[in-house]
């Protein structure tokens, strides 16, 4: 067997292993199975393919992209490296050809589509080859629900297990969630294999969360204060929305192009190449941008919307900076983003479970966002990772105010209360600021005891209150019925004045004088 590190140096041309690249080499040359979870660049394609030149036979790669699959064929054709894929792209006589180098022995991997390896044809065809030195599954997390991409034939390459099994599995995601690498095992069979965890740490990324007020000024107040003509890229939910932000940061004279599923071949090209090759363009984007997007000097990505899970979130964001130079990741979020986000959650095509999954998702990004901690640790414990604050956070930099919110808390909660958890933070906002609307005139909501007790706060600390107390689980929204406000359990204490609550003060709150900094 040849060795790990000269394969490494003279086929890659690298002079070392990078974090557990070796050891994840040594298990699977070894004939052991591996689950790996790495970030996004961290040299996971390595893992499988030192192993695959390492042992007899041909290795069979499983990846669920045809163009990420081109793109490593010829990477390794380039090295001199026998390898090709099969997919629905193939012509029928290459397809003859790559078999027969496979079951003579020439071929080293062959990259298959999961659909297509499922076949009973192909999997005759793997039975009969002379050696498969192992099985590599790239993007396993399209087993898992919990996924952002879930693709129910890869539930099946179980099968693989009892079919070959003397054959090394690996397994290969940048999402490394709980659940995600639980339905990996599970589905995949590797449980007595050995799990490669690595740090999910990005520590050139510093990361900052705002309250929306004015989100498009804000955005390019923030463009302008640190990043005037560097590259960034801004996530906005709605086509719409990315057509309206490129054109207005366009007429403020930052270099900005829009990216969404809805413009031209043409225009979308064009404009990804634009942004790869020219210094400082801003790609103002829907979620559609950015997979397979290698541009390492990225200085910032910026959220308009709230992303719909942390894993959404840290993928996305995790754009910049590839360079490993210093770069931000900017999210401004209101509690409109989490209505809007949900309610497209319960419009959607999705069995109830699934729809489940995704609020609970969305419920641990407001936790993110809501957080007076360090957000590096927060982001991190979605990976299994705990760690001490980073120091490299807007919470950690400036630890967030808080005051003793009691006294508007128990408002603010009891107006819910008494007018029966049916209404949404709209109407709750009118009835603590003593609004005369249409609504609060036929619902008699004046008579209540509430009415206009707010009044010492304007409705944006209203509405920030509210979302705090979201955050901090002492009210729900309720998706599923106009998003009316319902008290949980843990208000209770507040309400009754058995437990103090500390928030954080309207941003123009002057009178929040007893302030202390938050734990
Ligand atoms: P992933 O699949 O985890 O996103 P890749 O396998 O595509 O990452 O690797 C990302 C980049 O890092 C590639 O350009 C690869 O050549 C490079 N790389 C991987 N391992 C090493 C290493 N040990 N030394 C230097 N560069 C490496
Ligand atoms: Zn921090």
């Amino acid at each position: 067997m040849q060795d790990a590190l000269t394969l490494l140096n003279q086929i890659f041309g690298y002079p070392a292993f990078r974090g557990q690249q070796a050891d994840i080499v040594a298990q699977v040359a070894g004939g052991g199975h591996a689950l790996v979870l790495m970030p996004t660049g961290g040299g996971k394609s390595l893992c499988f393919q030192i192993p695959a030149l390492m042992r007899d036979g041909v290795a069979i790669v499983v990846s669920p992209l045809i163009a990420l699959m081109q793109d490593q064929v010829s990477t390794l054709q380039e090295l001199g490296v026998a390898a090709a894929c099969l997919n629905s792209a193939t012509p029928p006589g290459e397809a003859r050809r790559i078999a027969s180098d496979a079951k003579a022995g020439v071929l080293k991997l062959l990259y298959v589509a999961p659909e297509r390896l499922l076949t009973p044809r192909m999997l005759d065809f793997l039975d009969g080859l002379p050696q498969i030195s192992l099985f590599a599954i790239d993007e396993a997390h399209c087993v898992s629900h919990w996924g952002h991409d879930f693709r129910p034939e890869y539930q099946q390459l179980g099968l693989l297990a009892e079919r070959f099994p003397d054959v090394p599995r690996i397994a290969l995601t940048a999402t490394a969630d709980h659940q995600t690498r639980a339905d990996i095992l599970h589905y995949l069979k590797l449980e007595d294999g050995q799990t490669f965890l690595s740090s999910f740490d990005r520590p050139n990324l510093f990361y900052q969360v705002v309250e929306k007020h004015n989100a498009k000024k804000q955005l390019l107040d923030f463009i302008k204060r640190e990043y005037t003509g560097a590259s960034g890229i801004v996530y906005c939910l709605s086509r719409k929305k990315v057509e309206d932000t490129a054109q207005w940061l366009a007429e403020q004279g930052i270099n900005a192009l829009p990216y969404h599923a809805g413009l031209s071949h043409e225009t979308r090209d064009t404009h990804q190449r634009r942004f790869l090759r020219e210094d400082g363009i801003v790609m103002v984007a829907t979620v559609a941008f950015g997979m397979g997007i290698d541009k390492p000097d990225v200085r910032f990505v910026a959220h308009l919307d709230l992303p719909k899970s942390p894993e959404n979130f840290y993928q996305e964001s995790g754009r910049a900076g590839r360079d490993g130079l210093p770069a931000a990741s900017w999210l401004c979020y209101g509690l409109n983003d989490l209505v809007q986000l949900a309610q497209m959650i319960e419009g959607g095509e999705m069995a109830v479970a699934q729809k489940q999954v995704e609020l609970s998702k969305l419920d641990a990004m407001l936790g993110f966002c809501e957080t007076a901690a360090c957000r590096r640790q927060h982001i991190l414990a979605f990976f299994g990772e705990s760690r001490e604050p980073c120091g490299h956070c807007d919470n950690c930099v400036s630890p967030p105010i808080t005051f003793d919110a009691t006294v508007p808390a128990q408002k603010l909660l009891s107006a819910v209360y008494r007018s029966g958890q049916r209404f949404a933070a709209g109407h709750i906002v009118d009835i603590l600021m003593g609004s005369d609307t249409e609504l609060v005139r036929q619902t008699g909501h004046d008579k209540l005891s509430t009415y206009g007790v707010g009044r010492d706060y304007n409705k944006r600390a209203w509405r920030g209150f509210i979302r705090q107390l979201v955050g901090k689980k002492l009210l729900e929204v309720d998706m599923s019925r106009g998003q009316r406000l319902l008290l949980t359990d843990a208000c209770r204490p507040v309400l009754k004045g058995e437990q103090k609550l500390y928030l954080r003060p309207p941003v123009d709150d002057a009178r929040a004088k007893t302030v202390h900094a938050a734990d």
